[in-house]
């Protein structure tokens, strides 16, 4: 009788520990084959060398480790590094290395396509099919970070959340997989590199909150009037912008961190004066951050990047209200790796 072998990676140490007790073994056998698994990358049982060989022809009767793979990867004229990740099941995700002069960024899918749907953005064409497991999500970190060692000599330096799908929607596993990320059995990086870009999922910034959690939170909000942004993010009437403050708020008066919001400007949609004014007026309660970023078309539609003049009197206006505006350019547009543009067209 065919049984399907549980992932290895699915346990936590104190469950391999468990697990090696209860086969009449030494508990501590756990500990080194979690190192095995977490801080050395193994790929099979067999390359355990300092475990007995009864013992891994044990661990492979009962366990398989599912290990992603990097199927294609492309590279930009910019140092961007697109890579297309085959799953266990055979489903694809996109993760995304941006290399710049102070930092090498990885940018991580946290679902398998995306059942929010921004009109803007590639990723929603793709229906969602599930959410990514923790070590799915770590994976995508160890290949990126290192591809950042062999192709810019340096290691992987700030991750964010902002690939294919709603890290909120995926909450328990996105923050095992951080865990495991800045734990010093796994990657060891500092939490305050690590930002969760989310579109803005109040109960769930509330949550995040609750947990004390020390990573950092970015929203993509893209404007600041209900309308709107109904009309570009539609899951906006379910959760409006005065659900989303009210979240902010609560998130704010807890960790007191600066709030980032992601936000394209895009001609005819919200470059005018009022759609600026809105957003100085959204933001008023707490030290915010506008992270003005440049537009790659996902086809020839309605959705083109607004003119600068536009992005000059958002900065301007910002700056005057004491808001940081930062304008963040893109990068990969060559190969379909830059903001929005994820679709699994490698
Ligand atoms: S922008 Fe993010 S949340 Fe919206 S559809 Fe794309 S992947 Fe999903």
């Amino acid at each position: 009788m065919n049984t399907i072998k549980k992932d290895i990676r699915a346990l936590t140490k104190e469950q391999l520990r468990d697990f090696f007790e209860s086969q009449g073994d030494k508990a501590f056998r756990g500990n080194q084959v979690y190192e095995w698994l977490w801080q050395k990358g193994a790929h099979t049982f067999e390359a355990m060398t300092n475990i007995s060989k009864e013992t891994r022809q044990m661990l492979e009767a009962n366990f398989v480790i599912n290990h992603i793979r990097v199927d294609t990867m492309q590279r930009s004229n910019d140092g961007t590094i697109k890579n297309a990740v085959r799953l266990h099941d055979g489903l694809i995700v996109e993760s995304v290395l941006i290399p710049t002069a102070s930092r090498t960024t990885a940018c991580v899918s946290s679902q398998v396509g995306c059942s929010l749907d921004c009109r803007f953005c590639a990723t929603a064409r793709l229906k969602r099919m599930r959410n990514l497991n923790p070590d799915e999500i770590y994976d995508q970190v160890v290949a990126i970070d290192s591809e950042s060692k062999l192709y810019h000599n340096r290691p992987l330096s700030n991750i964010v959340f902002m690939g294919m799908g709603e890290p909120l929607m995926n909450y328990n596993n996105v923050l095992k997989a951080i865990d495991k990320i800045t734990s010093p059995e796994g990657l060891g990086m500092s939490p305050k590199r690590i930002v969760v870009s989310t579109s803005g999922v109040p109960k769930m910034i509330k949550k995040m909150a609750d947990d004390n959690v020390r990573f950092k939170l970015a929203v993509s909000l893209h404007s600041a009037i209900d309308e709107v942004r109904t009309s570009i993010m539609p899951f906006n009437e379910t959760f409006p912008l005065a659900d989303l403050r009210e979240a902010l708020e609560y998130w704010y008066a807890k960790t007191k961190n600066t709030i980032t919001y992601e936000y394209v400007v895009w001609e005819g949609i919200n470059d005018q004066r009022k759609d600026v004014d809105a957003l100085v007026q959204f933001c008023k309660f707490a030290p915010s951050k506008v992270n003005l970023i440049e537009y790659n078309p996902i086809d020839d539609g309605e959705f083109q990047q607004a003119k600068s003049e536009a992005i000059d009197m958002y900065q301007k206006v910002l700056e005057a209200n004491n808001i940081t505006v930062t304008i963040r350019r893109s990068r990969g547009k060559d190969i379909d790796a830059a903001c929005g543009q994820l679709a699994n067209k490698s």
